[in-house]
């Protein structure tokens, strides 16, 4: 299929009225909105690099004129350099588009650069869920507290404290009794084998599922 079929795809299956020349002239500009020259629509996708290819997956995200966008790992296929040029490519549409978004992902650091809530999952259950700030810097569940030990720190004179996580993870289709992270959880006592905690408000919005925290 042609670029110029993959982005107006969204606006046929939503029967968008317009004759054809119309059509190409939005998917031209969606185009030069992410950064691509419009006189490549006619090319296949195979032409583009992996950074190319996922801008006219945003172009045709936006063909709709959306409001809320999900980002599922938008950026996870990327060498790191193409990773930050999409990602401020993301933030520049954000500001000029008013968009929302919904950005999943299991990179922390870019978490951090695009979010400003943030829910934490595990084995596809919210176990915490706050601001930016309040996440970061006050983990209160111990997987979150988990995730943020396990991030690079980008100087070789300092050095973390890890705390790795042991154990393998479940299957998310049979997940353990009582608390789903029980089985990796350093801090379990009974009660977590048996009782699945629910999640609580501790204070301005952070929530946590945890027995003890
Ligand atoms: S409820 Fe228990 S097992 Fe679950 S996170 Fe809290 S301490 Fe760990």
């Amino acid at each position: 299929m042609l670029v110029k079929d993959i982005i107006a795809e969204p606006m046929k299956i939503h029967g968008i009225s317009g004759n054809k020349s119309n059509i190409t002239g939005r998917v031209k500009e969606l185009m030069e909105r992410v950064g691509l020259s419009p006189e490549h629509i006619y090319r296949y996708p195979h032409e583009f690099s992996g950074g190319q290819r996922q801008r006219i997956g945003v172009a045709k995200a936006l063909a709709l004129n959306p409001s809320f966008i999900v980002l599922d790992e938008p950026t996870s296929a990327l060498d790191v350099s193409v990773q930050s040029q999409i990602l401020n490519l993301l933030n520049d549409l954000q500001r000029e588009l008013d968009l929302t978004y919904m950005f999943i992902s299991h990179d922390l650091s870019t978490i951090k650069y695009m979010c400003d809530s943030i829910c934490i999952m595990y084995l596809g259950k919210i176990v915490e869920m706050g601001t930016k700030d309040a996440v970061f810097s006050k983990p209160l569940h111990p997987y979150t507290e988990a995730l943020l030990n396990s991030i690079p720190v980008p100087d070789p004179k300092l050095k973390r404290k890890r705390v790795p996580l042991s154990g393998d993870i479940p299957s998310p289709a049979n997940p353990p009794h009582g608390c789903r992270f029980h089985t990796r959880c350093r801090y379990r006592e009974a009660i977590c084998e048996e009782v699945e905690p629910q999640l609580e408000d501790k204070g301005n919005g952070h929530m946590v599922a945890c027995h003890f925290r």
